[in-house]
């Protein structure tokens, strides 16, 4: 019998602090507004179907995703009575997938619209997306969006069920300026469509639910990043709610060794000692989605920060440490061990690169693990 996996690199995930995160946030948007779990990315890098199980267990309505493929994975696990959105991108000459998936997709453009219109043989519920400042995807003009009302008026196969827009700037507490444009021009949009109390209305991701004013929540909110965790400080201290963190990664000292002053540490010119210097080695690397530039948080070994030195390979990298220690000994790269603790939002400031990025580039060979 084999153990899950055999290398010791591993991903935790805590679904205790998922579920009550769930239920924090379902309880901070009140009774009759939905909470859609975004688990786009393989749920952020957390694990798809263990964060919508775990959301819909503890309060969430919706699912969220990017792609119709991920919405497909998810249907076949929840059947036909969990509603599905996919957010991103439907090619029109799909939509007879969704449709007998009972998937509702994103219209995204008036040109999506007509095309679909062109194409479509049986019923499919549609979100209408409008761009209210993202500039990604969305109706831009009132005058696009009449158009697609009036084309889709009665339709029999084309339903238009919802409508929705995407903050970009919706953790920014500093300057909330570009944010309240972006909510009074979906006010706009809003005032011209009809039938509004009979669709799902919805604008709020994790940032617009925690740290913005006007309560923007409509009939629904969606929340991906929220469901796992906290962010790091300043806005950990502007949360309405005290969210959880959820996940830790962690490997083990594969070898340990002296190394002479003047050698040379992995690949290239990175790296060279000057002075003898304990060097472990740790089965990890950018294949699994630990990138040169998440080096400078370090890692933890023993309850104290060490440096990741020369260059990460592809399933490895070498550690400076501060005295001999077994192989075996745990590594933390993400996590607490005694009194020190490095968050992805440490990984992802030193690295200049947004909190998501962090865990949902953790690659599908490190396994994830639900103790
Ligand atoms: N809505 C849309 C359209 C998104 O693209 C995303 C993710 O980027 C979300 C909601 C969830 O965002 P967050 O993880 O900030 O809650």
């Amino acid at each position: 019998d084999l153990p899950p996996y055999i290398r010791p690199t591993w991903i935790e995930v805590n679904l205790t602090n998922v579920q009550s995160n769930v239920r924090l946030l379902k309880n901070h948007i009140g009774e009759k507004v939905h909470l859609m779990a975004v688990v786009k990315a393989n749920a952020y890098g957390y694990g798809m179907m263990e964060i919508a199980r775990t959301s819909l267990s503890s309060g969430a309505t919706w699912l969220g995703v990017a792609t119709l493929d991920e919405a497909l994975v998810l249907r076949r696990e929840f059947l036909k009575n969990i509603p599905i959105l996919v957010l991103g991108y439907v090619p029109t000459e799909h939509l007879s997938v969704a449709s007998n998936s009972d998937v509702t997709v994103t219209a995204i453009s008036l040109e999506w619209i007509k095309e679909a219109l062109s194409i479509v043989q049986q019923p499919i519920d549609f979100h209408l997306k409008v761009d209210t400042g993202m500039n990604r995807l969305g109706c831009k003009t009132l005058d696009d969006v009449r158009k697609v009302i009036e084309l889709t008026a009665g339709h029999r196969n084309l339903r238009f069920t919802g409508v929705f827009t995407h903050f970009a700037t919706s953790e920014d507490v500093n300057n909330r300026t570009y944010y309240r444009t972006q909510l009074k021009r979906f006010h706009e949009f809003l005032e011209i469509i009809p039938n509004r109390t009979e669709k799902v209305v919805h604008c709020a991701n994790s940032g617009a639910t925690l740290y913005q004013d006007e309560k923007p929540f409509f009939n629904m909110v969606r929340c991906g990043k929220a469901l796992t965790g906290p962010p790091n400080e300043p806005l950990k201290h502007l949360l309405p709610v005290p969210l959880e963190t959820s996940i830790s990664i962690h490997s083990q000292l594969s070898l340990v060794k002296q190394v002479d002053a003047g050698e040379k540490i992995g690949y290239g010119d990175d790296y060279t000692t000057n002075e003898t210097q304990w060097i472990g080695t740790v089965p990890i690397g950018y294949g699994d989605g630990w990138h040169q530039d998440f080096r400078r948080t370090g890692v933890l070994v023993d309850g104290k920060r060490m440096q990741i030195v020369g260059r990460i390979s592809m399933d490895q990298l070498m550690l400076a440490l501060d005295r001999e220690y077994p192989v075996g000994t745990r590594v933390t790269f993400v996590g607490q061990q005694g009194n020190e603790t490095i968050t992805g939002d440490d990984v992802a400031r030193e690295a200049k690169i947004p909190r998501s990025e962090v865990f949902s580039s953790m690659s599908s060979r490190v396994p994830r693990v639900y103790p």
